[in-house]
């Protein structure tokens, strides 16, 4: 069920490549990539997992291709993918010469430590006739000693000569089919670097923040990367890196873009509110419950838990479904109308079976077969909650009344 897009900066327009089925930049929605964490030589492992990162939301998935046994494993690897396959190079140019024989879809080389020209304008070569795109994977901990030296660090500046120095070898052969990434540590930096990056070059921008660790903090590290440059309109395929279950990136990846209203929502988007002195129900524990009991059923819809129904279907009234607690009953809402009240027990079954209607059905046939009496029903449970409770449950208007006294405002109050 799209949405309208939230209102970011426009994307810069760049050139477009194509990493197999996959088109990057020129307008393309952004991608998804992740990196797979077995031997690539495990042909069967590798392909679990690819699979696993294919459900998960990644478009691009990356192999390492370290080692002979690696590229071997490619070539079988890439025709079973369900996704293009990009080789991951370090060090040794025969290791990406190998992986265009095995057939993949993209290369990335590393600047940083794959440094002679001869070699580098073999690999591009190699690409150029075979019609394979190359990313430019620039990263600040391994970035070219002369650079570092030259500019006196790993500064935006230096970051993005790197790529620059790259793209001249490539241009030397008349290949240009490139994406290009400068990934840090630091956000900060990174930030830094895309930004000069978006004004120095047309081609397409790989965002991450590498090395950003185990969550939670190498996921608020990344999105306070990936998401501060996506709304700046720049940035054209993005991958987390994690110290978790690769599958973890590519689900934060597709979050990330369904929450900036980069791609289509196409699964689950829960929403819960932070409950309070009016909650009715554990709102972390039935939060939980419904996670678990709708996330695997590829429902792209968004669904609120909220803990009281005084505020709950007002507040989540631009869900597409919702459940608000009180009196030991749940209130099913569809877009803010309650369509059916059921015993508290029952809400997240309840929940989870309408959920499967809405998606079926639609809006409109479900608010059609709403429970006639639930409007007069949920209205009655309201006003008991109101009388029992009042309408100030959190007791603000007593607190600010003493601190008012503490200062002798008492007239105020
Ligand atoms: S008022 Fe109700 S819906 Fe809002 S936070 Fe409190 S419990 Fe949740």
């Amino acid at each position: 069920m799209p949405r309208s897009a939230p209102a970011l900066t426009p994307r810069r327009l760049t050139r477009q490549i194509h990493v197999g089925s996959v088109a990057v930049g020129g307008g393309a929605p952004v991608s998804v990539q992740s990196m797979t964490t077995t031997k690539t030589a495990d042909v069967e492992g590798t392909l679990t997992q690819i699979y696993g990162l294919a459900a998960g939301g990644a478009d691009i998935v990356r192999c390492t291709c370290n080692e002979e046994e690696a590229a071997e494993g490619l070539a079988h690897i890439v025709p079973r993918s369900p996704v293009p396959i990009i080789a991951d190079v370090h060090f040794h140019h025969e290791m990406a010469l190998a992986a265009l024989d095995a057939g993949v879809h993209g290369l990335r080389l590393n600047p940083g430590n794959l440094r002679k020209p001869e070699e580098i304008r073999l690999v591009a070569a190699e690409a150029r006739d075979r019609g394979v795109p190359i990313r430019i994977g620039v990263n600040a901990g391994s970035l070219h000693p002369e650079l570092y030296r030259r500019f006196g660090g790993a500064t935006p500046e230096a970051l993005v000569e790197s790529a620059r120095m790259e793209l001249a070898y490539f241009a030397e052969v008349g290949f240009s089919d490139v994406k290009i990434s400068v990934k840090a540590s630091s956000v900060p930096l990174m930030i830094a670097a895309y930004r000069l990056a978006a004004e120095t070059f047309d081609h397409p921008l790989h965002l991450g923040v590498t090395e950003a660790g185990p969550p939670p903090a190498g996921l608020i590290k990344g999105t306070a990367g990936i998401a501060t440059l996506l709304a700046e309109g720049i940035g054209d395929t993005i991958r987390y890196s994690l110290t978790d279950d690769p599958v973890s990136e590519a689900r934060a990846g597709r979050q990330l873009l369904e929450a900036l209203g980069l791609r289509e929502r196409r699964g689950l988007d829960l929403i819960a509110c932070p409950s309070c002195g009016r909650a009715e129900i554990d709102v972390i524990a039935v939060a939980r419950q419904a996670q678990e009991a709708l996330e695997n059923r590829n429902l792209p819809i968004q669904v609120a838990v909220m803990g009281c129904v005084v505020n709950g279907p007002g507040e989540a009234r631009e869900a597409d479904l919702g459940i608000a607690a009180g009196r030991r009953r749940g209130h099913l809402f569809i877009r803010g109308k309650i369509v059916r009240v059921v015993p508290e027990d029952e809400m997240v079954s309840e929940l989870v079976a309408e959920a499967e209607r809405l998606v079926a059905e639609g809006v409109e046939a479900r608010l059609a077969a709403a429970d006639a009496h639930a409007e007069a029903e949920a209205a009655a449970d309201r006003a008991e909650l109101l009388d029992a409770r009042g309408s100030d449950a959190n007791a603000a208007q007593v607190r600010i009344a003493e601190i008012h006294h503490r200062f002798g405002n008492d007239a105020q109050s």
